[in-house]
């Protein structure tokens, strides 16, 4: 196998995964920086043996060939060779899904299913503020606003009991986000849904192979849109994909990311479907490249899995480390993050920073995930342009903060602490580490915070 990466490019990776950073060149993680900081006898004391973490993206032959045949087939767009339709076929068999249409990406993904619900200016969306930027752009994107609605902290996912009271005659879906592959609570949100006669779009963009009640995220909404973002558990670089089982839809869906190009028919003979349009599509180097790592999808989901439950079953009885709890329904958690939160107070009130900082020294890559969403910036400019001024009353705008206070949010965001997921694909071992590295942290806070 070859690894074009040196390790300081994984942990780099590692770092960024799930904030949708991965840049090529981006600084190295905490750990790294750490190391590099320290004179050589202290960088001595740091893990010597296992894995973590993991190398990132996986390849090996099978990527070589996938990519290799593509090229000298010079077919390049889905509209020459197979590789997409490939693709789509086979993740539609995988998870159950009627259709899947795929993408270049995840915020595509969501945009293209919002563009065929007809989602457009002036509609609002409910949504969970603990997510990627890009639930709020993709909404933002068609000049709809983002309506905020708390989480349940036990669980980093939408609290369904305050959807309610969030609808407005202006509501036009409501947007679930199985953050870090943890599935929402889609009982309740669709009795919701369907209460109201509003579409579900599920965010699984971090949830891949995800399962409620036995049956695969992003199959359970009006739609279910998914990123292979190189971070992403399924990567291509870039990509995305909606499944729907609505075929009607399913026909929008692929208009919309097609310059509104329904299915070719004969020729150059294309019908125009009368919607608003853009050119979504996936190149045929993804759809090859992503057969090739589905391969190899549920053994890592697995993997991931097991160990994700071995280090619950130990961090869960440490003090001051509560891991991101389950509903009942959720049968199978993607694990793209392993997310808990952190208490201070059972740390000599060691600030969540050093602690991330000292289990970077015990040389545990980890960090502190999402920021509380501060709009104002963002707002001013969004909602205070011209069109946004067009689209929406005065009122409405004027209202936004205050409708979308989320504290149980900001008070998770000042406690979460994320492992990646590829922490999760190394060795049983690897997992004991992570749990010595929390006890000696813990052990020592006293310590560290007088140093
Ligand atoms: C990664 C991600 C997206 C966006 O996907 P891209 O492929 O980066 O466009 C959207 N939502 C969530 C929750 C994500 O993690």
């Amino acid at each position: 196998m070859s690894q074009p990466f040196s390790r300081r490019r994984f942990v780099a990776t590692a770092a960024a995964a799930g904030l949708g950073l991965a840049v090529p060149g981006a600084p190295a993680g905490a750990a790294e920086k750490a190391a590099a900081d320290k004179p050589a006898g202290r960088r001595a004391n740091r893990r010597k043996t296992g894995s973590l973490p993991a190398p990132w993206p996986v390849m090996d032959e099978r990527e070589d060939q996938a990519i290799l045949e593509v090229l000298h087939s010079g077919k390049w767009f889905r509209g020459g060779g197979n590789a997409v339709n490939n693709f789509e076929a086979a993740y539609a068999k995988l998870t159950g899904a009627k259709h899947c249409i795929a993408t270049n990406g995840g915020t595509t993904a969501l945009a293209a299913a919002m563009g065929a619900l007809g989602i457009g200016p002036g509609d609002e969306v409910i949504v969970t503020p603990y997510t990627f930027i890009a639930s709020f752009t993709a909404i933002m994107l068609h000049h709809a606003m983002p309506v905020l609605v708390d989480v349940d902290p036990e669980t980093f996912l939408l609290d369904p009991a305050k959807i309610e009271a969030a609808i407005t005659d202006r509501t036009a879906a409501i947007m679930p986000v199985h953050i870090g592959g943890n599935v929402a609570d889609m009982d309740d949100i669709l009795a919701v849904a369907e209460k109201r006669k509003l579409p579900v779009i599920e965010d699984a963009c971090q949830a891949h192979m995800a399962e409620w009640r036995g049956r695969k995220a992003g199959t359970w909404g009006t739609v279910g849109c998914f990123s292979f973002q190189v971070t992403k558990n399924l990567c291509s670089g870039e990509g995305g994909a909606v499944l729907t089982n609505d075929g009607e839809l399913a026909e929008k869906i692929y208009a919309f990311h097609n310059n509104c190009r329904a299915r070719k028919v004969t020729g150059y003979n294309f019908f125009y479907m009368p919607t608003r349009a853009a050119n979504f599509r996936m190149t045929e180097f993804q759809g090859a490249l992503l057969t090739a790592q589905m391969t190899r999808l549920e053994e890592q989901t697995r993997t991931r899995d097991e160990n994700a439950k071995y280090l619950t079953s130990m961090l869960r009885e440490i003090p001051g480390v509560r891991p991101a709890k389950m509903y009942d329904g959720c049968t199978r958690n993607a694990y793209h993050l392993y997310m808990f939160r952190y208490n201070a107070e059972q740390f000599a009130n060691l600030p969540r920073e050093k602690f991330l900082q000292a289990m970077g020294e015990e040389g545990i890559s980890c960090n502190s995930g999402y920021k509380p969403m501060d709009w104002k910036p963002f707002l001013n400019e969004a909602f205070g342009s011209r069109a946004c001024r067009r689209v929406f009353p005065e009122g409405v705008l004027a209202q936004w903060h205050e409708r979308c206070q989320t504290p149980k949010n900001d008070q998770l965001c000042r406690e979460a602490v994320w492992l990646t997921q590829t922490m999760l694909l190394g060795t049983r071992s690897d997992m004991d580490q992570i749990a010595d590295a929390v006890r000696k942290v813990r052990a020592k806070a006293g310590e560290l915070v007088k140093a």
